[in-house]
């Protein structure tokens, strides 16, 4: 199982919105990266306070950067989809 708390989809679902309303892209935040943002980090984390403190908040990154942090491919999360049960045999 996996959770986000709602909040952060909140978050995410502002800047996507508002980003879409102007039609404007959104990019990776790894820098330096162009590569088009395609999912959500909702713990990642970066140096943060003069380098001594880690910061964590929601990032969107790149299929590739999110390979590189994850160490292996994104797998595919459908919003819906159905498990076959056991069935007849
Ligand atoms: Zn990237």
């Amino acid at each position: 199982m996996q959770y986000v708390d709602l909040n952060i989809v909140r978050y995410a679902a502002g800047i996507l919105a508002a980003a879409d309303e102007l039609g404007e892209t959104i990019y990776c935040e790894v820098q330096p990266c162009e590569g088009r943002a395609e999912y959500l980090i909702p713990d990642a984390t970066r140096p943060g306070g003069g380098g001594q403190d880690i910061e964590q908040r929601p990032a969107m990154v790149c299929r590739e950067h999110a390979e590189e942090m994850l160490g292996n491919a994104p797998e595919e999360q459908p919003i819906f989809r159905r498990l076959e049960g056991p069935g007849e045999e």
